[in-house]
């Protein structure tokens, strides 16, 4: 387990089991009477619990708007004050934490484009010290777990003791269906590191698109996710930034009634007994499994022995292309679905090579 060294405040954020938190608000602070208007809308569904809005906007490109700056702040904290909602916004430097505190701004979050950078994330902190004040902690761009671990390390050793990681997702090389690749082992390994740190999941950034928004959060919250982050304006389409994405108070209310909230465990004794057995069944697969890989990585190397002597090249494509094709066809009749075989053999494949390689490399 990774390390953070402070007392966990539990306060903002739901503990598992408890309702999930709902983040909700435009993606950009607009006009003042823009930011008033959504966070009336939104404070008539007590289940949002945080109002966001973005003040300073990191845009891909000059040009586009990036944000009302400092004179939004002010509106974001009335808006949330006369609604009787806490407020939240994106900072990405010492001068916006400055800001931000001043203003009155209840939570902060750094932004995915900061949390790949130590020196802004230190320099956030050291201007955190002696503040208390919740921070949540966007993915970096990148899926490196370490570097969103450092982050909220680095926070940690400033003293925050009420933190909260946001899984955002991760930028895609290709066009996906998904604006931000969500890659879920990511945040689960976040989780199984730091089991005390909360995660919110962002669906409105992960989808880019209105219509995955529910799934994903479904997703999250079945995945012991504490809470969610949506995107919402009253007037999506005519959003300054990032319309597609954004959903309207009413479509959100829509959506929090479907979320199904599930138990990590149950206390039904019965249940829980055929859910044990059903473990162990899986132990003993997986335990199989093992023993089946490290045999067949045992022959691989024994293979590689042979081409050695034999002179022979690690890789004969023509065999990788048969044994690809027709596993794959073996998985479908297993029910495996070909994503799953594609990935699995080239794990296997990659692995089998890398034993050759040392046998190649070893005189
Ligand atoms: C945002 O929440 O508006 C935002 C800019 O998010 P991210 O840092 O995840 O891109
Ligand atoms: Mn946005």
């Amino acid at each position: 387990m990774v390390k953070i060294d402070v007392e966990f405040k539990s306060g903002l954020f739901p503990k598992v089991g408890e309702n999930p938190l709902c983040i909700a608000g435009p993606c950009s602070a607009e006009t003042e009477d823009q930011i008033h208007r959504i966070a009336a809308q939104l404070a008539k569904d007590k289940r949002v619990g945080l109002l966001r809005a973005g003040i300073w906007k990191p845009r891909t490109r000059p040009n586009a708007f990036e944000g009302v700056g400092e004179p939004a702040l002010q509106w974001l904290v009335d808006a949330g004050r006369q609604n009787g909602l806490p407020v939240t916004t994106e900072v990405a430097n010492a001068a916006h934490v400055e800001q931000a505190l001043k203003a009155g701004v209840d939570v902060l979050w750094i932004g995915a484009r900061t949390t790949v950078n130590p020196f802004s994330v230190q320099e956030i902190a050291d201007a955190l010290k002696g503040v208390s004040i919740p921070v949540m902690v966007k993915n970096p761009l990148n899926p490196d777990v370490m570097l969103w671990i450092g982050a909220l390390e680095r926070l940690a050793g400033a003293g925050v003791s009420e933190l909260a990681a946001i899984h955002r997702g991760f930028s895609p090389f290709q066009k996906t269906q998904y604006r931000n690749i969500p890659n879920w082992s990511i945040p689960i390994e976040l989780k199984r590191l730091c089991p005390q740190i909360p995660l919110i999941v962002d669906p409105s950034h992960i989808c880019g698109n209105r219509t995955g928004i529910e799934a994903v959060s479904q997703k999250a919250l079945d995945l012991n996710f504490s809470g969610m982050m949506i995107e919402t304006h009253d007037t999506p389409d005519d959003a300054w930034s990032d319309a597609a994405q954004q959903i309207t108070p009413e479509t959100l209310s829509e959506i929090l009634t479907r979320l199904v909230v599930r138990l990590p465990e149950t206390a039904d004794e019965k249940n829980q007994q055929q859910l044990s057995q059903l473990r162990q069944e899986i132990d003993a697969i997986d335990s199989n499994l093992i023993e089946t890989l490290g045999k067949r990585m045992g022959v691989a190397k024994e293979i590689g022995e042979i081409k050695k002597l034999l002179g022979m090249t690690i890789l004969q494509v023509n065999r990788w292309d048969t044994i690809f094709g027709s596993r794959i066809e073996d998985g479908g009749k297993k029910g495996l679905t070909e994503t799953f075989m594609k990935k699995f053999l080239q794990l296997v494949h990659e692995e089998s090579i890398r034993k050759q390689t040392d046998v190649m490399n070893t005189h």
